[in-house]
């Protein structure tokens, strides 16, 4: 799936090449700009991977917000530095992207780094559900190696996991046994917190439960903005797979939960987007 989405992209990315962010964090403030090839209409890569990740649903952006197919806009930067907890809130759409998603090389989160964790509610329930029986109705079953597994089929999530499961088990059936008691939609807020999990809108799916860490196991008493220790069992190959579909692992946060698999094709794309690191 990523791939005819980069190719989708791939008309703008000469420009997208002149038009990147100075660092690894985005920017709160001045959003960098990229032109469509065919339009002298100027977007921020962060809005250029949403439109082409959710085209049913993200229609434009006007400079302040960004335009729903439903009719609704949601303010797309508050324009000041937001700190990690505020981020968590996620009341604006540029704070999604805040950690650029480090596709590659597996490695130790920094600190903080949570990239995927920051979810704006509003535009999440544009797509999949304003509640449980919305979300409910847009769900299909996944064969995950013998378990059936309920997913949305809004924006293709459901054939990208079924993508995954196809390579999985015709390259590397090696890989299988982290498929162990899968889990995907449950209507509930995160551990800890009153924001909803992805899992209520059908986009996640926890696997591997006996390969699994958590952040607030592995770091009993400690709280967000704590140092912790990282731990991670799921191997690179398995992750790199899922994100070669669309999924983000939550082995890339610094708040890790390792056995959560959440379908994120913006991030992805987003990743895609950032130039390359300077010499
Ligand atoms: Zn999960």
């Amino acid at each position: 799936m990523i791939n005819s989405l980069k190719a989708a992209l791939a008309a703008g990315l000469v420009i997208l090449s002149c038009a990147c962010h100075g660092g690894r964090k985005a920017s709160a403030v001045a959003a960098p700009i990229v032109a469509a090839e065919d339009s002298t209409e100027i977007l921020p890569p962060e809005v250029c991977a949403l439109m082409t990740a959710y085209p049913a649903f993200v229609t434009g952006f006007d400079g302040t917000w960004l335009r729903l197919a439903c009719g609704d806009s949601l303010l797309f930067s508050s324009g000041k530095e937001l700190s990690h907890d505020e981020r968590l809130a996620c009341k604006d759409i540029q704070s999604m992207f805040y950690d650029i998603y480090p596709l590659g090389e597996l490695t130790e989160p920094p600190f903080q780094s949570d990239p995927g964790r920051y979810r704006n509610e509003d535009l999440f329930k544009a797509m999949y559900g304003h509640s449980q029986k919305e979300v409910s109705a847009n769900l299909e079953k996944v064969d995950v190696f013998g378990s059936s597994v309920p997913f949305t089929k809004i924006n293709g999530a459901a054939d990208s996991l079924r993508a995954v499961i196809r390579e999985v088990g015709d390259e590397h059936p090696n890989l299988k046994k982290y498929f162990n008691e899968p889990s995907s939609f449950y209507w509930r807020p995160v551990r800890g917190a009153d924001r909803l999990s992805a899992h209520s809108f059908g986009i996640a799916i926890d696997i591997g439960v006996k390969y699994s860490n958590y952040w607030r196991w592995s770091n009993p008493g400690k709280e967000e903005g704590d140092t912790i220790k990282y731990e991670n069992k799921f191997p690179a190959e398995l992750i790199h797979i899922f994100e070669r579909h669309g999924f983000i692992s939550g082995a890339r946060w610094y708040h890790f939960d390792t056995m959560h698999f959440e379908f994120r094709p913006d991030l992805i794309l987003h990743s895609h987007l950032q130039p390359p690191p300077l010499p």
